[in-house]
């Protein structure tokens, strides 16, 4: 199956033409590393996951390298520091575990290389080195390195934006030590009592844009495959990464495909702190939506197209998993993971997912279980994943559960048995709530798991 994937570079739709079959490469901006990831950040995330998961089915498995970089060192990260009187590498370790944790609760593969910005130093000195001998870079008095966009006659033309139309001096003080208003920091002097390196310019610590430019030329060669990120990364982050990347490694090309996801808004609105809809993926997860369920609502829109999160998406995704997930226990199928042909070639022609979950639905009106199931597990949505990874059943020893379920079970029966039908009730709905299945057989009354049981749910009176 040939994939298609859509080049934000030529604008168009492009057969995938890997440089070596042999040995795909992949590399995608991570996070910068000092807060919690919201669902902005979890949708490259997930994009990317599943593009990981489609070359690793096309080619062979061990074909491709797909890194994806840590930013440890920024002024974020800096700034947080300071102002919480912590050290960076406490900060930076805490958020890459939360990282961590969410990427596991989403159910995402590992990348085979998660490099950091502060083990790759004197990989970035050395390039910003050859810029600078270059004449691509000039170093002002201060120490800090600039990267000159007049050096390079291609600037801008992967973001394609009309340089001069920018106005770049009427949004922010132009610093008049550039040569272009355009020109960006390679490098920076730093604070002796700050984090930082030494360097032929002096103490400093290097500009964003370099991290990236050293880590996938070190992981990946000069020139490879497919560079990934949000849309937001395109201008400047990508385009400056190209620019200095051809600058310092005298190639034609940086990344052969650049494929960009769309932003996130949450009930129509952009996402803010100051607006009060941000929303982590921590949060999501005490409020006990599911990995499998956020997974969902990201892949329910075309991965290029903007993202609306909202409730009622949240609440459709909960119940058409529940019901899907329910097909697991039932059925007796071969867990072999590959998706139908038809999924397949959805997800060949630009990661089409929206009709992916369209099929998905299509299988089980024929009853195809062995290519639903299997399709599910391809796609990352596996009940075994979500009861591992959601730690709330942990909370409860498995006794327990059962033993409060026949309590509860037991306590509507008498409640009937009194005709207190508000009593009754309110066991039902809470046993519902919970995801316990209630089969009234006669006198018995039988129950079952659902997929996203919630003992927590248990104790908690409606
Ligand atoms: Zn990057």
């Amino acid at each position: 199956m040939k994939l298609k994937i859509y080049n934000s570079k030529s604008k168009f739709k492009e057969n995938f033409n890997p440089i070596d079959k042999n040995k795909i490469r992949m590399y995608v901006c991570g996070p910068t590393v000092y807060d919690r990831a919201h669902i902005g950040n979890a949708r490259p995330v997930i994009v990317f996951d599943l593009l990981y998961r489609l070359l690793r089915l096309i080619y062979k498995d061990k074909s491709i390298t797909y890194v994806r970089n840590i930013t440890d060192v920024d002024d974020k990260i800096i700034n947080r520091s300071i102002n919480e009187n912590k050290p960076v590498n406490e900060i930076t370790s805490e958020t890459i575990r939360w990282f961590n944790e969410d990427n596991d609760y989403l159910n995402v593969l590992k990348p085979t290389h998660e490099p950091k910005a502060t083990e790759y130093i004197p990989q970035m000195i050395s390039m910003i080195d050859k810029l600078v001998s270059k004449n691509n870079a000039y170093v002002l008095d201060d120490g800090e390195v600039l990267f000159s966009v007049n050096s390079f006659d291609n600037y801008g033309s992967l973001s394609r934006q009309n340089l001069n139309s920018m106005n770049v001096g009427n949004r922010v003080e132009i610093d008049k030590r550039k040569k272009n208003p355009l020109d960006f920091v390679l490098w920076k002097p730093a604070d002796k009592n700050n984090i930082g390196w030494n360097s032929p310019w002096g103490y400093g610590r290097p500009g964003w844009h370099i991290e990236c430019s050293a880590m996938c030329k070190e992981l990946l060669g000069e020139s490879f495959d497919i560079h990934g990120g949000g849309i937001d990364l395109l201008f400047p982050h990508h385009e400056n990464e190209l620019a200095q990347s051809i600058c310092a490694n005298d190639t034609k090309q940086l990344a052969n495909y650049w494929v960009h996801n769309g932003f996130v808004n949450i009930e129509g609105q952009k996402m803010s702190k100051s607006l009060g809809n941000y929303l982590t993926v921590e949060d999501l997860r005490k409020k006990d939506i599911y990995g499998a369920v956020i997974r969902f609502v990201l892949l329910s829109t075309h991965y290029r197209q903007p993202l609306d999160w909202t409730n009622r998406k949240v609440s459709e995704a909960q119940n058409i998993l529940n019901r899907w997930l329910s097909f697991f226990d039932k059925k007796d199928v071969q867990i072999h993971g590959k998706p139908t042909k038809k999924i397949l070639e959805a997800l060949c022609d630009d990661l089409n997912s929206p009709l992916v979950l369209t099929e998905m639905h299509n299988l089980l009106k024929v009853e195809d279980f062995d290519g639903f199931i299997n399709s599910m597990v391809f796609l990352g949505f596996t009940p075994n994943e979500l009861n591992k990874k959601s730690n709330i059943k942990n909370k409860f020893d498995e006794n327990n559960i059962h033993e409060l379920i026949n309590d509860l079970i037991l306590a509507r029966q008498t409640a009937r048995d009194n005709k207190d039908y508000r009593k009754s009730d309110e066991i039902r709905n809470r046993l519902e709530k919970a995801g316990v299945n209630i089969n009234d057989l006669g006198e018995n009354t039988k129950w079952t798991l659902k997929p996203f049981f919630n003992p927590n749910k248990l104790l908690e009176e409606n």
